[in-house]
């Protein structure tokens, strides 16, 4: 049986790519020798509750508004929340997974209460730029890398931990403690886009471990195709290894 990952609603939580989360996760099985599949919940479908991991990304106020009532009722969704399903949820995803949000316009709204969180808008200019961030959570050692885009600011409460803490410029969480993104229980909110999970492979096969259990190494297979030597190996092939040429068929 193949590995299921639900990708929850990427048309209204699919502003920052952060579709991405779910095909890291389905190929780095693959790459595994693992079958996997993207199960994409669209609007109009029913959440299964089977899932091995569950991703959510982020998305503008009005999206995200749109998103947390038609999660809201969402049984599959629960019942697999329930059992500890390991979940990924970025920005609005994670603000939607938290006790309650406040948005710009002042629309406050509760959320799914799993994730120890409140989130209120942030004084100020919004919070946009790259992060590095020394991960928390144990299991990672990388410092966690993306970029942040959000308005809203989050603090934690005594049952979630944050996942990182900002290095230098950065706002994370947003709260000034430099905290970044919370955990609890089964589910990991972070702020960071990219998608976070092709930029932080180890995030990806912490999930994928705490859904299936001990995973077997992963060697990157050689020939990956690399986009920026395809558009530039030409122009400056020094730039680039010869492999890498080849590869991109530069
Ligand atoms: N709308 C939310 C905010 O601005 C989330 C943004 C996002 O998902 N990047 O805080």
């Amino acid at each position: 049986m193949s590995a299921r990952i639900v990708l929850l609603l990427p048309e209204v939580l699919g502003t920052y790519g952060d579709a991405g989360n779910a095909a890291v996760l389905a190929t780095r099985l693959r790459w595994r020798g693992i079958d996997a599949a993207v199960h994409t919940v669209g609007w109009d479908d029913a959440v299964p509750e089977g899932g091995d991991v569950y991703v959510l990304g982020g998305g503008e106020d009005a999206a995200q508004l749109l998103a947390v009532d038609r999660l809201r009722d969402s049984t599959g969704l629960r019942r697999a929340l329930d059992r500890g399903a390991p979940t990924l949820a970025v920005c609005a995803g994670l603000q939607i997974l938290g006790r309650s949000f406040t948005v710009a316009d002042g629309t406050r709204v509760t959320g799914l209460e799993v994730l120890d969180v409140e989130t209120v808008p942030g004084r100020g200019a919004r919070r946009i730029g790259d992060v590095t961030a020394d991960p928390l959570l144990p299991g990672l050692t990388d410092p966690l890398v993306g970029f942040e885009n959000h308005g809203g600011v989050t603090t934690l409460g005594a049952d979630a931990a944050p996942l990182a803490r900002v290095r230098g410029n950065g706002a994370g969480n947003g709260t000034g403690d430099r905290l970044e993104g919370a955990v609890g229980g089964s589910v990991v909110g972070t702020y960071v886009h990219g998608p976070v999970l092709a930029r932080n492979p180890a995030l990806a096969d912490l999930l994928l471990t705490r859904a299936l259990g001990a995973l077997p190494p992963l060697e990157v297979p050689e020939g990956l195709p690399s986009s920026t030597a395809r558009r530039l190996g030409a122009r400056f092939p020094g730039a680039f290894t010869a492999a890498d040429r080849r590869r991109a068929g530069a």
